[in-house]
């Protein structure tokens, strides 16, 4: 069961844009994370703040501990029960 802090820093996540190679910090509210049946659909994504190209990439299983936990959007792509 996962436990709430009673205080949260804002984190912020260390990412890169392949199309013009810019390197930034995106808060959880810049990113998005979508989990679906398999690893290959599990990807997360955000918009680069220095040239407005969407950026997927895919996101392996600590990728998604990480960014949950930090509080990033997730969109379940499958339904489990
Ligand atoms: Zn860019």
């Amino acid at each position: 069961m996962p436990g709430l802090a009673a205080t949260m820093a804002p984190v912020l996540f260390k990412a890169g844009c392949p199309d013009c190679r810019a390197r930034f910090e995106l808060s959880a509210s810049a990113l998005r994370l979508a989990i679906g049946a398999s690893r290959r659909t599990t990807f997360y994504s955000f918009t680069c703040p220095e040239c407005g190209s969407s950026v997927r990439k895919p996101a392996g299983e600590r990728i998604v501990e990480l960014l949950t936990g930090g509080g990033v959007r997730t969109l379940r792509l499958h339904t489990t029960v």
